[in-house]
C-alpha cells in the first residue's frame, strides 16, 4: 500500500461490509447447498435492491415510450430517462449532459466510435494504437475499421508485470497515429493504466484517446474532464446496474462532427425521401426505442454508488487485493499473472499442471464462482504463454472470509490432482 493510501486507510471510516452485503439479495443465496461466494465481478457485478426495485417500479408504474407522447406517463418516462443522463454526466464529471450517449455497453460504445469517428478520421495508411492488454471489444472493432479503410493496428507493448511500456508508446505516437484506444483497467490482469499521462502524451501530438472504462467505472471515481480523454465507455452491468445498458461519453465537439451510427426513429430532425437531417446530440446517436428500463436501473445504480463512501469502498477492495494476493501465494503451484504496481482488485492465476477450467469447475462445488478462460483477451494469454487463467475479481461487497473460502477450495483442487 502506498503512503497516501496507508494514510487514507487510517483516517477512512470503517467499511461496513455486512451492511452493504444486505443491499445485494443474491449474496444470501446458496449454490450447491453452500453460501454463494461471488468472485466474478469483472464479468458482471451483482445488483442491489435499489436497482432491482427501480426497474420493477418503473414497469409497474411508469412504463411508456420516451420522447413520443404528449400524455403524462410518456412525459414522466422521458423526464426519468433524461434525468438519468444528468446523473451519469455528474457521475463521470462530463461537462454537459449531451456528451452522454446511451448504448448497450462498452462493446457497442467502441463499435459506435470505430464506425462513426473512424469513418470520419481514419484513412488508408493511418495507424490506430491499442494496448497489448485490450479486451477483444477494444481490438476487433478497430481491426474491422482498419480493414475497411486500409489502416494499420499498432500495439503498445507491456512488460512481464503487465504494465504498459510508456517509452514504446511514445515512439508509436507518430504523425500516422490517428487514435489511441486503451483500457482504464485491464479485466484479465487488473492493471490500472496511467490514462491521464497517456492522454496528455497523445494530445501533445494531436491524437485523440478512447478509454475503455468497462472495469474503470466500477472501481475508480472517474473524472473525464480531469483525464481529458476524448471518449470513455461504461458498461452498466459491471457497475451494479442492469445488463444491456451503458454509456459512451464523448467530447461534444467530436460527437457533433461524427456521422450517425444507426439510422431510424428519434435520431432525425426531418425526413423526406430526398434528404434526411439529423437531430442534435445525443439523440443523433440514439436511434429507435432505447432500453428505458435499463436507463432507469443505471440511474438507480449511480444513486446507489453516490450513497456510499467510495473512498472507503476502494480501500476495502485494495485490502481484498492485498489479502488475496498474500493468501493465494500459499497455495502450492499457484502463480499470479499480472503483478502491476497499480492494480485493481482482480487476481488472475494459474495452478501448475491443472487447466483453469478444471479449477473453476471444482471450486464451484464449494459455492465459489470465479472466471476461467482467456477473459476475451487472447493476446494477453499468448503474451504470458498460458492457454487460460482462473480469475477472482472482487467488489466492495466481498470479504476476507470469501478470500479464505477461495483459498480453501483451491487447496481442495490440489488434493484432487495430487
Ligand atoms: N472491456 C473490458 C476491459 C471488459 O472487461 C469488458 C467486459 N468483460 C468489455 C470491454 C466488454 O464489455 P461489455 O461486454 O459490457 O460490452
Amino acid at each position: 500500500m502506498s503512503a497516501t493510501r496507508a494514510a487514507a486507510a487510517r483516517s477512512a471510516p470503517a467499511w461496513d461490509v455486512a451492511r452493504v452485503r444486505r443491499d445485494f439479495p443474491i449474496l444470501a443465496t446458496l449454490v450447491h447447498g453452500k453460501p454463494l461466494v461471488y468472485l466474478d465481478n469483472g464479468a458482471t457485478s451483482q445488483k442491489p435492491h435499489a436497482v432491482i426495485d427501480a426497474v420493477s417500479h418503473y414497469y409497474e408504474t411508469g412504463n411508456a415510450n420516451v420522447h413520443r407522447g404528449v400524455y403524462a406517463l410518456s412525459e414522466s418516462a422521458t423526464a426519468t430517462y433524461e434525468g438519468a443522463r444528468t446523473k451519469l454526466a455528474r457521475f463521470l464529471n462530463a461537462r454537459e449532459d449531451r456528451e452522454i450517449i446511451y448504448v448497450r455497453g462498452t462493446t457497442e460504445a467502441i463499435n459506435l466510435v470505430a464506425s462513426s469517428f473512424g469513418r470520419l478520421k481514419v484513412r488508408s495508411g493511418d495507424e490506430i494504437l491499442v494496448s497489448a492488454m485490450e479486451h477483444h471489444s477494444n481490438i476487433v472493432p478497430w481491426q474491422i475499421l482498419a480493414e475497411q479503410v486500409g489502416a494499420t493496428i499498432k500495439v503498445i507493448p507491456m512488460n512481464q508485470a503487465g504494465e504498459l511500456r510508456l517509452d514504446e508508446y511514445e515512439k508509436l505516437l507518430t504523425p500516422r497515429a490517428r487514435l489511441v484506444a486503451v483500457a482504464h483497467i485491464s479485466n484479465s490482469l487488473g492493471t490500472i493504466n496511467p490514462i491521464k499521462d497517456m492522454t496528455a502524451r497523445a494530445h501533445a501530438r494531436g491524437v485523440p484517446v478512447l478509454v475503455d472504462g468497462a472495469q474503470g467505472a466500477p472501481h475508480l471515481v472517474v473524472d473525464v474532464q480531469d483525464l481529458d480523454c476524448d471518449f470513455y465507455t461504461v458498461s452498466g452491468h459491471k457497475m451494479f446496474g442492469p445488463t444491456g445498458i451503458g454509456v459512451l461519453y464523448g467530447k461534444a465537439a467530436h460527437l457533433e462532427d461524427m456521422p450517425p451510427y444507426q439510422g431510424g426513429g428519434d435520431m432525425i430532425r426531418s425526413v423526406t425521401f430526398a434528404k434526411t437531417t439529423y437531430a442534435p446530440i445525443p439523440a443523433k446517436f440514439e436511434a429507435g426505442t432505447p432500453d428505458i428500463a435499463g436507463v432507469v436501473g443505471l440511474g438507480a445504480a449511480v444513486d446507489y454508488l453516490g450513497s456510499l463512501d467510495r473512498n472507503a469502498a476502494a480501500l476495502h477492495e485494495q485490502d481484498l487485493l492485498e489479502y488475496g494476493t498474500k493468501r493465494l501465494a500459499t497455495v502450492p503451484g499457484l502463480t499470479i499473472v499480472g503483478t502491476a504496481a497499480q492494480k485493481a482488485s482482480v487476481i488472475s492465476f494459474v495452478l501448475a499442471g491443472i487447466h483453469a477450467h478444471d479449477v473453476g469447475t471444482i471450486v464451484d462445488q464449494s459455492g465459489v464462482a470465479i472466471r476461467t478462460g482467456h477473459h476475451c483477451t487472447q493476446p494477453v494469454m499468448e503474451f504470458f504463454g498460458v492457454p487460460a487463467t482462473a480469475r477472482a475479481s472482487f467488489a466492495f461487497y466481498n470479504t476476507r472470509d470469501e478470500v479464505d473460502a477461495l483459498v480453501e477450495a483451491l487447496q481442495g483442487v490440489r488434493r484432487v490432482f495430487g
